[in-house]
């Protein structure tokens, strides 16, 4: 049975999403035909003080963003990153070799843009028919420390994408663009919104607003379900608000403690996010690429709370210029959006909901499945 081996990190919970969205789309397209395995290279598989870097980003981007910004300018200088991870490839070369040998990967999928160059050359040193693929997982702000020249193939969520990977060196046989990869549950036909809010026990009648801040639960989320209970309540919206904390349970159980004028469901970590999508009228949330790409292919309006400065900046204009949805960092002007949108507004929600579904890619993880599964076996 061929390997697939996807490289990952825990920075933030999209990239682990992602790669578990393509070891599933695996399952689904190809039943047992594959192995495919998820590996975080960084945490598992390099020596100190890498292997610390992973749990050094939540902190950073929660307390430390001028430090976080100044990294990712610093990322997008080649004359700073090409010495940088020439350093890098020596620390962790030894180790990362024994990596794949231990796996003995038949092609090698990277999800992160810090596993281009070095696990590349490492592979291809030792395995030089191993097929390496990049498949990108941000969505309107992409560093150029994503686009590497030697992989085999590189996958881009959008046209825009693909011009920078063009501009970066890659040539159009390299590239594909078929969207981010996103878990094959959302690729299941659309069900009826009160159907799903009874069997998720929310009140089927009312307009319901999702509000989440990632993986880790980040942002002002309390202040913006605070806001907003009080506001829709006050203007007589028949609405309730699901507010899923992500592993952020400090923010769970705050939220617990609270009494609200109007139904709000708190919840930690789910595993079952394209049924909370789809039992909802719209969300809020920070500009995370997954969820934003969750939120259109479930047909979202989207009501963008903040954004990582970097990664997540062009993920505004994505939203906003193309008419899914708004940006507003203020959660009492948050709260007013949405009770606008659930109020008066309510024809506006219905146009940005059909046009947050025209950008969706529903199909983008099999499409990419498929053409990587054809790589196995040419290789
Ligand atoms: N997510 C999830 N369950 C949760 C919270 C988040 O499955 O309880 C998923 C969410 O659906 C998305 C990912 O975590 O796929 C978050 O990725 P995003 O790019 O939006 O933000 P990040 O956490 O990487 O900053």
């Amino acid at each position: 049975m061929p390997t697939v081996l996807i490289l990952m990190s825990d920075t933030g919970g999209g990239h682990r999403a992602s790669a578990q969205a393509l070891q599933a789309g695996f399952t689904n397209r190809f039943g047992k035909r594959f192995q495919v395995e998820i590996v975080d290279l960084w945490k598992s598989h390099t020596p100190w003080p890498v292997n610390r870097l992973p749990d050094s980003y939540s902190p950073l981007v929660s307390h430390g963003m001028p430090f976080w910004k100044f990294m990712w300018y610093v990322s997008g200088q080649s004359s700073i990153t090409t010495p940088v991870l020439a350093t890098a490839e020596r620390l962790v070369r030894r180790s990362v070799w024994q990596m794949f040998h231990q796996y003995r990967p038949d092609l090698v999928i990277s999800v992160h843009p810090l596993m281009q160059k070095i696990p590349q050359r490492v592979l291809h040193r030792v395995y030089p028919h191993v097929p390496f693929v990049t498949v990108i997982t941000d969505l309107g702000s992409i560093t150029p420390v994503w686009f590497h020249r030697q992989v085999d193939r590189c996958f881009v969520p959008t046209q825009a994408a693909y011009r920078e990977g063009l501009r970066a060196g890659l040539l159009p046989e390299q590239l594909r663009v078929f969207g981010l990869p996103v878990r094959p549950a959302f690729a299941r036909p659309q069900r009826e919104k009160t159907e799903v809010r009874r069997e998720l026990q929310l009140d089927p009648d009312r307009l319901t607003a999702l509000i989440v801040g990632g993986g880790e639960g980040m942002g002002p989320v309390a202040r913006i379900v605070e806001s907003s209970a009080q506001r829709l309540a006050a203007d007589g919206r028949h609405a309730q608000l699901v507010v899923i904390c992500g592993r952020n349970e400090k923010l769970r159980t705050t939220l617990n403690s609270r009494n609200w004028p109007l139904p709000v469901h708190v919840l930690g970590f789910v595993d079952n996010m394209p049924d909370w999508m789809a039992a909802v009228d719209c969300i809020v949330t920070k500009a995370g690429p997954g969820t934003i790409a969750e939120s259109m292919i479930s047909g979202l309006p989207v009501l963008l709370s903040g954004y990582i400065p970097g990664q997540e900046t062009g993920n505004i204009p994505f939203v906003v210029d193309n008419g899914a949805g708004a940006f507003n960092e203020d959660p009492a002007q948050i709260a007013s959006i949405l009770s606008r949108w659930f109020g008066p507004e309510q024809d506006r929600l219905a146009e940005m909901s059909a046009i947050s579904r025209s950008l969706g890619r529903p199909q983008s993880t099999f499409e990419i499945v498929d053409e990587i599964a054809g790589m196995v076996r040419d290789s």
